[in-house]
């Protein structure tokens, strides 16, 4: 039995046989070919990329309205990257000078290509390199039965397996939905990455960023993954197969269980209402926030409407997917304003002249929009020009200082009055809240209250920033702990300054949908919790196993905690 960690990624257990989708370029044969066969090998190559042109196209059709349109500008990307003409010229003219087969030649061009890209300095274009590793590997998995490529299988051939892959595309992710698979590992990606959310959106459990350790599982060995712990468990003996059966059997049983929730009040044990709103990132994920009775999206992540295409989204593309996810919802929908930048490099377009050394603190969220009016404003006009369509709010970003908020509150006046003149109906009181996710902002809280409808603290920003760790370094993740004294004293300032201004206080960072914190968030005074809508029903059960009374009687002895074994054992006993 061999026992491999990683990031685990949506909830549950998966036990079944493992598939080795070999995305592995160093594997790709080289052998030489005859003189005379050079012109059928260019053929095959030909070939090879129409096929993998038209699985693209197809793909497109098959599944019509369900892609994103993120995921359709990627399709398409890919599709015009096939057609450029260098692909084959230059893979041809290696076969014919070197008499190679087509897969090696290709592979060849691919690699260059992908070193151009990871060379250039702007990371946008340098990110393009996985693109081109992407198309390369379509046209491989095309040509031969030995390269298996996702898609290249017949439909129903992954059902029940568990995917093993270097990484996913979303054009991968699209495939994967045609297939009952009931798992998948990845060499790549953090927690935070396409691939997390899928596994989320599935509920599948998944496990992420496994690097060179995925080398040491083959297809066919049975594995058990553990999303919520990141743990493999390859070829598994009797005992921790039961053990693990077991396990699942109750995840199973308490999931069920779970949905007698579904309908019943979000109150604790004391009579206190708690609102549960979910988080989003795309627009198709609110019908199941609505079938999950969320009271409304507390975070709508417009950014990744915003990746995977050239050009950035118009204020009028925008327009309609904010109507959309507002007429889904009858509860309101908090639309966060663009947090590109950081861990989310996307450009939509614009060209960036400067490498930040430091991304997470450089021009990023609310810094980046109030630098680029370009791409700002059309965001605000679609925004306010939604508002009609729904219960609308309206959420900014990273703020750290008023001189922000200044500038945001002259933009809208200036929005609002390009509107008006030009009789455009939209709701002028729009409320505007601000993400509390940099520490200067959770210590400066009653300034920021005072000056905003409502506040929503932002744990995964605000663990990264007062911890110093990088939120998408494994490296450090050791380091992440949402229950330091001073995350705990910081948040604590937050709801306080929140309730002194009468400003509603939410939290929509994965603190706020993690059960083991509920009750210690509940006891500092938080009576809005948004999160993963997957994760609502059980933070719904704590609350109305809970007295918060008697839990904010707790708080004086876990805020005066030091220790971190004395704060771990007073959570323990918070949650008992
Ligand atoms: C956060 O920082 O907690 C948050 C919800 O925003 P994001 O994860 O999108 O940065
Ligand atoms: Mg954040």
């Amino acid at each position: 039995m061999l026992a491999l960690h990683g990031t685990g990624v949506g909830a549950g257990i998966a036990v079944g046989r493992a598939r080795i989708i070999n995305r592995n370029s160093d594997k790709i044969s080289q052998y030489t070919i005859a003189q005379e066969h050079v012109n059928k090998e260019i053929e095959r190559l030909e070939r090879g990329i129409e096929t993998a042109q038209h699985s693209l196209l197809e793909l497109g059709k098959q599944f019509g309205k369900e892609i994103p349109d993120e995921v359709r500008a990627l399709l398409e990307a890919h599709s015009l990257m096939l057609k450029d003409p260098l692909i084959l010229q230059e893979s041809s003219r290696l076969i014919s000078e070197q008499w190679v087969n087509a897969e090696f030649a290709l592979n060849q061009y691919g690699m260059r290509l992908e070193r151009v890209f990871e060379q250039i300095q702007d990371p946008y274009l340098s990110s393009k390199s996985i693109d081109v590793a992407q198309v390369i590997q379509r046209v491989l998995g095309a040509m031969t039965d030995s390269q298996e490529a996702i898609g290249g299988q017949p439909e129903g051939t992954y059902d029940g397996e568990i995917i093993i892959v270097n990484d996913l595309t979303p054009a991968d992710t699209i495939e994967l939905r045609k297939h009952q698979i009931i798992g998948f590992v990845t060499k790549l990606g953090g927690p935070t990455s396409h691939t997390a959310i899928l596994a989320r959106s599935m509920k599948i459990p998944a496990i992420v960023g496994m690097h060179g350790s995925v080398g040491y599982l083959r297809t066919g060995d049975l594995l058990i993954i553990d999303g919520k712990r990141g743990v493999i468990l390859a070829n598994p003996d009797d005992q921790a197969l039961a053990a693990y059966q077991r396990r699942r059997e109750k995840i199973i049983r308490r999931t069920q269980a779970l949905e007698t929730l579904r309908d019943a009040e979000s109150v604790s044990l004391d009579g206190q209402r708690i609102m549960l709103m979910s988080n989003v990132e795309l627009p198709d994920e609110v019908s199941y926030s609505v079938k999950q009775n969320a009271e409304g999206v507390g975070l709508y992540r417009t950014e990744f409407m915003f990746m995977n295409r050239e050009q950035m989204p118009d204020e009028e593309e925008q327009l309609e997917v904010y109507k959309q996810v507002l007429e889904k919802s009858d509860c309101p929908v908090t639309i966060r304003t663009l947090d590109l930048g950081a861990d989310k490099q996307v450009d939509g377009g614009r060209s960036a002249d400067h490498q930040s050394t430091n991304p997470a603190l450089g021009l990023r969220a609310i810094r980046l929009c109030l630098h680029d009016l370009g791409l700002f404003k059309p965001q605000l006009r679609a925004i306010y020009r939604a508002s009609v369509f729904g219960k609308a709010r309206m959420m900014v970003p990273m703020i750290s200082n008023v001189e922000e908020l200044n500038q945001l509150f002259k933009l809208i006046d200036e929005v609002k009055q390009e509107l008006a003149e030009q009789k455009c109906p939209f709701d002028s009181t729009l409320q505007v809240g601000g993400m509390i996710e940099v520490p200067a902002a959770a210590i400066a809280a009653d300034i920021f209250a005072r000056k905003l409808d409502f506040l929503s603290i932002g744990t995964n920003d605000l663990i990264q920033y007062t911890l110093a760790i990088d939120r998408i370094d494994d490296e450090v993740n050791y380091l992440y702990d949402p229950i330091h004294p001073s995350i705990l004293r910081l948040v604590k300032n937050v709801i306080d300054a929140g309730f002194d201004a009468g400003v509603p206080v939410s939290m929509c960072g994965e603190m706020a949908g993690d059960p083991a914190y509920t009750r210690i968030l509940l006891a500092l005074g938080l009576r809005e919790f948004s999160m993963d809508p997957a994760r609502l029903l059980e933070v719904k059960q704590i609350i109305r196993m809970s007295d918060v009374s008697q839990l904010k009687m707790a708080l004086p002895k876990f805020m005066n905690a030091t220790e971190p074994e004395e704060l771990r054992q007073q959570l323990v006993e918070l949650n008992q």
